[in-house]
């Protein structure tokens, strides 16, 4: 699926923890925001570089990708399941090895509604699974939230116009087969 019309994603990385996950929740970031999320919250033990990391790239390679902590993520998505900041419910969707094959999901997904996706890091609460609307599966066999998130969003949003979504970026990278071609926009 390749939605013309998409709804505000957040991306929600439970568990966090500074020493072990460093790149990978970094990465996960990254991936988020060159896949068409809107933003991330960050979940688990307080991590001031993974933010930093984030808001830096978005500044050198533009976009309007927000990240924050969030120490109270299970309240989040429980509100959000009630009220996404319109008076009405958000879409909450798990991503988890258990769940629903994705390509049987997305097109059950309701697209008229803010959605967050969850990823986990160490064991997810089992309320988790209760709260969502959707626990979807990249593949019933465990392999990285990084690589889950990439696919599921790659199917829900499609290709993204990099030269328009990044457009205000200080840097832009011209795509070239046979050569790395970057311009920084200041200095033309
Ligand atoms: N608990 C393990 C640990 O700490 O070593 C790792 C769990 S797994 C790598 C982390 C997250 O990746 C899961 O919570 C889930 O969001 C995602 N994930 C892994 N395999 C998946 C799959 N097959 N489908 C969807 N999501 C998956």
């Amino acid at each position: 699926m390749s939605a013309t019309r998409l709804p505000h994603i957040s991306v929600l990385r439970l568990g966090h923890r500074r020493e072990r996950d460093k790149r990978i929740t970094s990465h996960l970031g990254l991936t988020a925001r060159a896949f068409g999320a809107d933003e991330i919250y960050l979940a688990g033990e307080e991590d001031p570089s993974a933010l930093e990391t984030w808001n830096s790239v978005s500044k050198r390679f533009g976009g309007n990708f927000q990240c924050r902590y969030e120490d109270k993520p299970l309240s989040l998505l429980r509100k959000f399941s009630k009220d996404c900041g319109n008076g009405e419910s958000g879409s909450i969707i798990h991503l988890t090895m258990y769940g629903e094959p994705w390509k049987e999901a997305l097109p059950k997904i309701n697209l008229d509604k803010p959605m967050i996706i969850v990823v986990g890091g160490t064991k997810v609460p089992g309320e988790v699974y209760r709260l969502a609307n959707h626990n979807i599966s990249i593949g019933n066999q465990p392999h990285s939230e990084v690589a889950a998130l990439a696919i599921f969003l790659d199917s829900l949003v499609g290709d993204i116009d990099d030269q328009v979504h990044f457009s205000d970026g200080e840097l832009r990278v011209i795509p070239n087969a046979v050569r790395k071609q970057v311009v920084n926009v200041e200095e033309e």
